[in-house]
């Protein structure tokens, strides 16, 4: 049997990163992984501004509370002041940009206006040099690396690029993945169910982690419990793909066809891993076609039970996939959290728990744990890693992955 972290490596050390990429208009580039390093065009901000509204001073003006200045001009945001003479203040907003011979801001609430004297303004405070002044290139600066090649962008992502002058983005092209799922027992909700039939949720389920990685994803459907039947999918599904994940049929009961059907039409290892939910995990290749040079499909088989299923997405076909789309990072954020119950039957097992934050800050445990409750998966908001062999006592540290970690 492999540990969980010895078949993450053996995947990582598989997956190569695609090598093709795209140009994207910013706006269209959320969830898409960036290809290249992007520079900034300009400082930002451009300018040393102000960050209140106020008055723009000369400190030497203002060594003692209560000095009386004359306004000599008033800076609105997205115009530029002139030289700022002593004795004399500039009505500033925010954003606008600090007059040359000015060093420091001083805050409308921090002033009066003398009664009957329109023009003049009282500082009733002795600012600090640079006070409220934000300045030229302390953002961005101009040619400087704004954004790593490999990071994932979110919305924040795409307001620095932005910010930094980028139109368009170079992104990697979508990693391609054809998945499909096996089983006689399946139906797809809104058909009606045989006795002994249920509704494919995998389906739902696996599609929309693809999505969520940012994934062009395929779904070829549900495909009979039969040797010929799998190896036609397989055949289709290698075709334009990347990948090709599926979801049943990988022990070795006969009725279980990946592992014949892939060895077939490629190559395959069956692994035992040490997880619960999981064990067993396949992993191989599908050849494209005939030609060798055509090349390979990667495959990855889960196990049919809807938390197993996925579980072992997120724990073994997301590093992979990240590894596929070159991002920067790929092991799940983690956090120690305070379990608040028991779970005193250790198992050899390294074990995932879905549990849920609760509201004194420490982790619920949702009471059926069985691989076929997926209902446990959206009750819950993420995992507890549960090392083999260690119980867990209500007090003791565990550590936590939210799932929110795990499908981007
Ligand atoms: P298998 O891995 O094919 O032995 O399936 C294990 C269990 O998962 C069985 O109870 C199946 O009925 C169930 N199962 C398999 N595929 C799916 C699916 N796509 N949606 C829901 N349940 C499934
Ligand atoms: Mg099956």
């Amino acid at each position: 049997m492999l540990t969980a972290q010895q078949a993450i490596d053996h995947l990582l050390s598989h997956a190569q990163t695609v090598t093709e990429s795209e140009e994207v208009k910013t706006q269209a580039a959320l969830g898409r992984i960036l290809a290249e390093n992007v520079n900034s065009l300009v400082d930002v901000p451009p300018l040393d501004n102000t960050a209140m509204d106020g008055y723009a001073v000369r400190i030497a003006d203002v060594h003692v509370p209560g000095a009386i200045l004359r306004i000599a001009q008033r800076i609105p945001a997205g115009s530029i002041g002139t030289q700022l003479e002593p004795s004399t203040a500039a009505r500033i907003f925010t954003g606008a940009p600090v007059p040359s011979g000015a060093d420091a801001i001083v805050m409308q609430e921090d002033c009066t206006l003398p009664e009957g004297q329109v023009e003049q303004v009282q500082i009733n405070v002795t600012p600090a040099v640079g006070q409220w002044i934000r300045r030229k290139g302390e953002d961005l600066t101009a040619g400087k690396t704004a954004l790593v090649a490999g990071t994932f962008l979110r919305p924040q992502e795409l307001g620095v690029a932005a910010s930094a002058g980028l139109t368009h983005l170079s992104v990697k092209r979508r990693v391609r993945v054809a998945a499909f799922f096996t089983g006689d027992e399946l139906a797809l909700p809104g058909e009606p169910l045989k006795p002994g039939g249920i509704y494919n949720s995998n389906r739902d389920t696996l599609l929309a982690c693809l999505k969520s990685l940012g994934c062009d994803a395929t779904d070829l459907g549900i495909v009979p419990d039969r040797l010929d039947a799998t190896r036609q999918a397989l055949r289709q599904a290698s075709k334009g793909h990347d990948l090709i994940i599926t979801s049943g049929g990988v022990s070795v009961g006969e009725e279980d066809h990946i592992k014949p059907a892939v060895t077939a039409e490629g190559r395959l290892d069956l692994w035992q891993i040490a997880i619960k939910p999981g064990k067993p995990l396949a992993f191989g290749a599908v050849r494209k076609s005939d030609k060798p040079e055509d090349g390979e499909a990667w495959f990855i088989g889960l196990p049919g039970n809807p938390v197993s299923s996925f579980v072992t997405f997120l724990l073994f076909v997301r590093p992979f996939i990240l590894k596929l789309q070159g991002r920067d990072v790929i092991a799940p954020q983690s956090y120690p959290m305070r379990a608040d119950f028991d779970w005193l039957k250790a198992d050899r097992r390294n074990e995932f728990l879905r549990v849920k934050i609760n509201s004194q800050g420490g982790l619920d445990l949702f009471p059926n744990q069985s691989s076929g409750v997926l209902t446990s998966a959206s009750w819950g908001d993420g995992l507890v890693d549960c090392p083999p062999g260690e119980a867990i006592k209500a007090g003791d540290m565990v550590k936590y992955i939210p799932f929110s970690a795990l499908l981007s």
